[in-house]
């Protein structure tokens, strides 16, 4: 490809709405062009990178003897209806009307297709196991579409499903992809770390996800992991043994009464006031769950982790009220407390749900739904709490203890690239997804389901090899491998060593771009390292001396030599990819 014939502008400026490096550099890089709020168009740059991750994706999903198959991006609501997702599913999915009043949505993901062609298909166990998987564009109404290809609206996903006549069929399918996906995330030239996570709108109960690790803020996830084990988590996940602490207040508070506590308004205030650690304390918090109040109770000093709230109430959407939600809800209760001020006590028509660490406290201190005031020395059953529902709703933090071998674990954050699911019966119970086995029955699928953002992995490709100038592609999934720059291209010389050299590096099967424009090198230079070519081979001034200057992208290293030699190093490069 000649570099004056390449379907790319770069910018000179990075676009104002991209706050992550990925998303900067393929915008100024000439790779993406946003359409509208998170779609974006993958230029013809951007599409040789993704058909490269998709063509090792599929290699290995192959490899591992999963078959390809297309389902239609369009699905009917009739079968969402069926598996009870058309309800649940929430705003993320993009529903539509055709001409008849019929109602669709676009895939946001395919479980519901899939297990309606199982089990039009497959009818026996002799059949069974399966895994049949697509590469398609996917449509998820995010709420926060940002980070360019990061999280998008329109994206592109494999997705596979696995269909077993039992668990143990099912957990050696989920260790084939687990192993398939360290092959593709190496292949891609990333490195993975793969954490328990939370099953979500999906479902299921055991799930990992493969997390790119990254200090950036590109890293949307927390990922507690432990350094002398493997035990690592999503922090949505995440379980952590505690250090122990004072939860008796026996000793501050020898009965139970309520007393003034004026102004304390937060968890410091308040153990100010009382010259009390905030393990004393039992922290009340309303959140709203699909529209509807929930009191979570909590040790002060410990955080609410909002998935697990959400996950142990049984909803699908999950924020904090606000002081108008926490007024109003006082009001129905015949109550007039500030938020500062709610605790348990006499509230009806909110579900209360608590955390594991309320499970020790006694004689604590807790807001009694009045204003500046507290009870202090309370115990559950002077709640009327005696029947509570524990839940572990904590958020883990750093130092904690690691619930598998005790040592403290540490926290970073990741990008999530991969998913994989033990989704069990979930789908095929309720859309009456069966087969006969052996005995004669007929049996619902055991299912898994396994995701790959495929063009998610590309962005991240660039968040984690990139530098100042631009981006550092590996090496199997760069749009070209090598691009041959005649430093003049008014000098023949110049000219005529780098047109042999390119011919040889495509007769060879190169992917390989001549810069044949009439620019300053300054220019060239800029230009290839920003669309982050792996190799640049420069044809200077030192050609009269018969050298090139060979340039490897990812180190910076800078070699002069015969352009025989140069040539050489890219072919083996090339047909070293795995
Ligand atoms: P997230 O928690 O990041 O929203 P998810 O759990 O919703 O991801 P899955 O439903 O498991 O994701 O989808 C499988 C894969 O698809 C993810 O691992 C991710 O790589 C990719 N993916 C999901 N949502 C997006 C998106 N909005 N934009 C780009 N890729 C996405
Ligand atoms: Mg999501």
């Amino acid at each position: 490809m000649k570099m004056s014939k390449l379907f790319v502008q770069t910018l000179r400026e990075f676009p104002s709405d991209a706050e992550v490096v990925s998303h900067k550099m393929l915008a100024r890089a000439g790779y993406i062009r946003k359409l509208t709020s998170g779609v974006y168009n993958f230029l013809p740059l951007m599409w040789r990178v993704l058909k490269k991750v998709e063509n090792i994706v599929r290699d290995e999903m192959d490899k591992a003897g999963a078959q390809e198959l297309l389902m239609p991006f369009v699905q009917p609501k009739e079968l969402w209806v069926e598996s009870g997702r058309w309800e649940a599913y929430g705003k993320e999915l993009m529903r539509l009307k055709d001409r008849h009043n019929r109602e669709m949505c676009l895939g946001p993901t395919h479980e519901e297709i899939i297990t309606s062609i199982a089990r039009d298909v497959l009818k026996s166990y002799k059949q069974l196991p399966t895994n049949l998987y697509q590469i398609q564009s996917k449509f998820r109404d995010e709420v926060r579409p940002r980070f360019g290809l990061l999280r998008g609206r329109e994206f592109i996903m494999k997705d596979a499903y696995s269909f077993a006549t039992s668990q143990e069929e099912l957990e050696a399918e989920y260790q084939n992809m687990w192993q398939a996906y360290t092959n593709i995330f190496n292949r891609c030239g990333l490195e993975t770390k793969a954490v328990q996570s939370d099953s979500g709108a999906i479902g299921g109960s055991v799930s990992h996800e493969f997390m790119i690790i990254t200090d950036t803020d590109a890293g949307e996830n927390d990922v507690f992991y432990c350094e002398d084990c493997d035990y690592a988590a999503n922090s949505n996940h995440a379980v952590s043994n505690l250090p122990e602490a004072l939860v008796d207040g026996g000793k501050y508070f020898n009965e139970c009464k309520i007393i003034d506590t004026p102004n304390t308004h937060s968890i410091d205030e308040l153990s100010a006031f009382l010259n009390i650690p905030s393990t004393l304390i039992l922290k009340s918090l309303v959140y709203i769950v699909d529209k509807n109040p929930v009191l979570a109770l909590i040790r002060a000093d410990k955080t609410v982790e909002e998935t697990k709230l959400m996950n142990a109430v049984g909803g699908m959407d999950i924020r904090i009220a606000t002081s108008a939600e926490i007024e109003e809800l006082m009001q129905n209760n015949g109550f007039n407390a500030v938020p500062g001020f709610i605790g348990p006590k006499g509230l009806k028509a909110v579900t209360v749900v608590a955390d594991n660490t309320v499970k020790d406290m006694k004689n604590f201190v807790v807001g009694i739904n009045e204003t500046d005031k507290h009870m202090v020395g309370a115990n559950l059953t002077d709640l009327g709490l005696d029947e509570i529902k524990y839940f572990d709703l904590r958020l883990v933090e750093e130092g904690e203890f690691c619930p598998e071998c005790g040592k403290p674990l540490k926290v970073t954050r990741g990008i999530e690239v991969g998913n994989i699911f033990q989704l069990g019966t979930k789908y095929s119970k309720p859309m009456n997804a069966v087969y006969l086995d052996a005995d004669g029955k007929a049996k619902p699928y055991i299912m898994g389901c396994y995701g790959i953002g495929i063009s998610r992995t590309a962005a991240a490709a660039v968040e984690a090899h990139h530098d100042d100038w631009g981006i550092k592609w590996p090496l199997s999934i760069a749009p070209y491998h090598v691009i041959v720059v005649p430093v003049s291209t008014k000098d023949e010389q110049q000219m005529s060593v780098a047109t042999k050299m390119y011919e040889e590096l495509l007769a060879s099967g190169v992917e390989a771009v001549i810069d044949d424009r009439d620019e300053r090198p300054g220019v060239k230079f800029k230009d290839a390292d920003l669309i982050g070519f792996p190799y640049r081979i420069t044809v200077g001034k030192t050609i009269t001396e018969g050298n090139v200057e060979f340039v490897t992208r990812a180190t910076g290293e800078k070699v002069a030599m015969k352009p025989e030699e140069a040539v050489k190093i890219v072919v083996d490069a090339v047909k070293n990819i795995k």
